[in-house]
């Protein structure tokens, strides 16, 4: 007999990355190792392999095919608790942003067949939208970024199952994050900057400045802090892994930059569908899409939830 929580991690559509960012914890994962019985692992088993009695499971990914939904259904049935892991299970992620266009226009751009469509036939068949594993199923928590901060991974384990007793800060980046503001701290008329740029334009000296100050396109005005500011600490703008705060009516993080930046930058050179799902969107598209009923989740199945 064990007392150990029984542990598995599951992957959906996903780079595994947030997996790599588990074992992160370095040697703090021999503490975690005492707690735990790690009963089930992707990378090496078949998802149909999962324990009917498992405490815990870790999802990682979007659902992006059938055999995505279905797996998170049955995975859901198995585990106690299901924790979404990053970005990608969270808010759709990289893969979400494939929802600005239908399944027939991806396939056309990834396996063109000349003026034809394309016969791709993959071994899952893509879902019309990617969804965020909260849309579909009950979580228990939430971990956002891309990948998770591995701290948060252990913040789990060590309060398991109490995890409304993990506090993750609920501002946006620019509340920790400790570049200097100048200019917007004051009421301007003019935009800080003409010119959208490029962080290699930017010169040296300023290396302690927001972002927007300095016209780069910083998506920390609407994103959620707790990651440490770990990009913009190393002069890279924040592009919003760890998605939109969690106050009620800030789920469009892309609206929320938008917002934000429109008096202080110039944002009509941004504004082309590329632009928008690229920067304002790269993480929370299928947040978006997913308020929109999806006629491919049969109504039962979403009782799980
Ligand atoms: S959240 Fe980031 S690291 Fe995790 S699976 Fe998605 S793309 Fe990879
Ligand atoms: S916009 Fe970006 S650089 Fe400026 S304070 Fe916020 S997180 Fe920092
Ligand atoms: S600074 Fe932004 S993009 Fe970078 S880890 Fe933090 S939330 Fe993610």
């Amino acid at each position: 007999m064990t007392d150990k929580i029984k542990v598995a991690y599951a992957i959906l559509t996903s780079c595994t990355g947030c997996k790599i960012s588990f074992l992160d914890m370095h040697e703090k994962i021999l503490g975690v190792l005492d707690k735990i019985d790690l009963v089930y692992s992707q990378m090496v088993m078949d998802y149909r392999e999962v324990p009917d009695d498992v405490d815990l499971i870790f999802i990682e990914g979007s659902v992006s095919t059938d055999e995505d939904l279905e797996q998170a259904l049955e995975l859901r049935k198995k585990a106690k608790y299901v924790v979404s892991t990053g970005a990608c299970a969270c808010f759709g992620g990289i893969p979400g942003m494939r929802n600005f266009y239908s399944v027939d226009e991806i396939l056309e751009e990834t396996y063109p067949v000349g003026d034809g469509e394309s016969t791709f036939k993959g071994p899952n068949e893509l879902m019309p939208k990617v969804r965020s594993l909260p849309s579909v199923i009950k979580t228990d928590f939430n971990l956002p970024g891309c990948p998770p901060i591995p701290e948060n991974f252990i913040a789990v384990i060590e309060n398991y199952p109490n995890f409304d007793q993990i506090e993750l800060p609920t501002k946006t980046l620019c509340a920790e994050c400790s570049l200097k503001k100048v200019k917007l701290l004051s009421p301007i008329r003019e935009f800080t900057s003409l010119k959208i740029n490029n962080p290699y334009e930017l010169d040296e000296e300023d290396d302690d400045l927001c972002f927007l100050e300095r016209g780069v396109l910083c998506m920390g005005v609407a994103t959620r802090s707790g990651c440490g500011g770990r990009c913009v600490s190393v002069n890279v703008p924040c592009r919003g892994c760890f998605g939109p705060p969690p106050q009620e009516g800030s789920e469009d993080q892309g609206a929320g930059v938008i917002s934000a930046i429109s008096s202080i930058l110039p944002t009509g050179r941004l504004l082309t569908k590329e632009d928008m799902l690229g920067l304002v969107y790269r993480f929370s598209l299928s947040v978006i899409t997913d308020l929109q009923k999806y006629s491919a989740v049969d109504e039962k199945e979403m009782e799980v939830k």
